[in-house]
């Protein structure tokens, strides 16, 4: 009988794990992870687990009981240290595994701090259920905090700070919100909002040192516990806070594939069928670098529907069956009131025009990013039931009207 091996038990690797058995597999499935929990998705750790609003349970992806039930070998707290292509077998804290496909699902890690006291109690990152958990309690203490990086996690988080009443700054070295994301447009509409809820920002800075005061000499026989009292920005200028979160980005965890001689360039590469260079082997979720058909080109995707449809497209090709991995990469983000929904890949330099459509100042509208007239991405905010009419308009590749898209009384689909 067959074994497949699935490293990493995050919501890719979880996906694969179903989709094997849901298509009919009745080898054995061997799911590694490293963390203590079962498969989670990660969105609700900087929205409904921050904010106290989601109970820790509900973020799971399957029941407890899932993998027994469904003869899924399930091995939490096991990391995999090497992989063996040639003699199809993964190097566990366990002992070896063989396997006849093996998925890589190993994620990615949030991007260090590379400053002198970085490694203080008040420095957080924001990936896993226990930093969510140990940073909501940091939040109910009333702490100000300093966020660095205005992206994704810097921004769900300065919101959920807000809304725990603690006094938050945001340091960010480009010239505004989101910038690399969304570009200057839609990026000004994320500072505005974090504005108006009171968020400071410090744009064009870099945090340049963390900001560590002289302590009183300890009593004898007394641990030295030196307190984060804020940083130092580029300007020279220190802002305090005693709580410092870090949300500069993440990097693809492909070392292990990388050591096994598997093709790797920010992130582990793979063909439109999520296959690795070595044919038994797969990739998915934020660690894959996968050949996209439609987009014509390689890209890595970190966001959770890419993990959830990656994991599901990766475990049918395991299975041998035909796939091509063309999906629209899409995104969605909750902050206080504002709910939205991206599909598309609209950095700057991606397109050449924004169109709205709707209510910008009230935050309910659409904005659509065009290159040469053709449709590149489009983000519906606190607007709904239209991301599908979006990828679409994407998919049709078609020269769009911008006057149309523009007005509200045309459907998308006749636009
Ligand atoms: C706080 C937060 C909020 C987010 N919010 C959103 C959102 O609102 N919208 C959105 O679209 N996306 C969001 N994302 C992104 C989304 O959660 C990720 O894209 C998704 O989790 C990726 O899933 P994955 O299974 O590929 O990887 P991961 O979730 O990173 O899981 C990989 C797992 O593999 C394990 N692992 C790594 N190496 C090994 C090894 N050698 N051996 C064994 N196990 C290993 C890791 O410990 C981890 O548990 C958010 C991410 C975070 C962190």
């Amino acid at each position: 009988m067959a074994t497949f091996v699935i490293i990493g038990a995050g919501l890719a690797g979880a996906k694969a794990a179903e989709t094997l058995r849901g298509e009919g597999f009745d080898g054995d499935i061997v799911l590694l992870g490293t963390e203590p929990e079962r498969p989670y998705e990660r969105p609700p750790l900087s929205k409904g687990v921050l904010l106290g609003k989601a109970e820790r349970e509900s973020a799971f992806v399957h029941p407890a009981g899932w993998y027994a039930e469904n003869r899924v070998d399930f091995r939490p707290g096991v990391t995999v240290t090497a992989i063996d292509p040639a003699g199809h077998a993964v190097t566990a804290d366990g002992g070896a595994v063989a396997y006849d496909k093996l998925l890589l699902a190993t994620g990615a890690a949030p991007r260090r701090l590379d400053l002198p006291g970085a490694d203080l109690d008040g420095v957080h990152y924001l990936r896993t259920m226990q930093e969510s958990e140990r940073l909501r309690a940091a939040f109910a203490t009333g702490a100000r905090v300093v966020i660095i990086g205005a992206g994704w996690i810097g921004l769900e988080t300065a919101a959920a700070a807000r809304l725990a009443d603690c006094p938050v700054t945001v340091v960010e070295p480009e010239p505004g919100a989101l910038h690399r994301t969304l570009g200057p447009e839609l990026g000004a509409v994320f500072g505005d909002l974090h504005r108006s809820h009171g968020v400071e920002f410090r744009f064009g800075e870099t945090v340049t040192s963390l900001y560590v005061p002289p302590q009183a000499p300890p009593r004898p026989g007394e641990p030295v516990a030196p307190k984060i009292a804020g940083v130092v920005t580029s300007s020279g200028d220190q802002v305090r806070g005693e709580v410092i979160v870090v949300g500069i980005g993440v990097i693809p965890n492909d070392a292990l594939a990388q050591a096994a001689g598997l093709e790797v360039s920010n992130g582990v590469v793979t063909d439109a069928a999520l296959r690795t260079s070595d044919p038994d082997i797969f990739a998915a979720g934020d660690v894959a670098s996968s050949f996209n058909p439609l987009l014509g080109h390689r890209v890595r995707v970190d966001h959770w529907s890419n993990a959830l449809n990656g994991g599901v497209a990766a475990a049918k090709a395991m299975l041998g069956q035909d796939v091509s991995y063309d999906r629209v990469p899409y995104f969605f983000s909750d902050q206080y009131d504002l709910g939205m929904e991206c599909c598309g890949l609209p950095s700057p330099g991606a397109y050449d025009q924004v169109v709205y459509r709707g209510d910008v100042r009230a935050r309910e509208f659409i904005a659509f990013w065009l290159s040469g007239g053709r449709l590149v991405a489009g983000m519906n905010v606190n607007v709904w039931d239209v991301a599908g009419d979006i990828q679409a308009l994407i998919r049709s590749g078609r020269e769009l009207n911008p006057a149309r898209l523009a007005n509200p009384g045309i459907p998308l689909t006749d636009v």
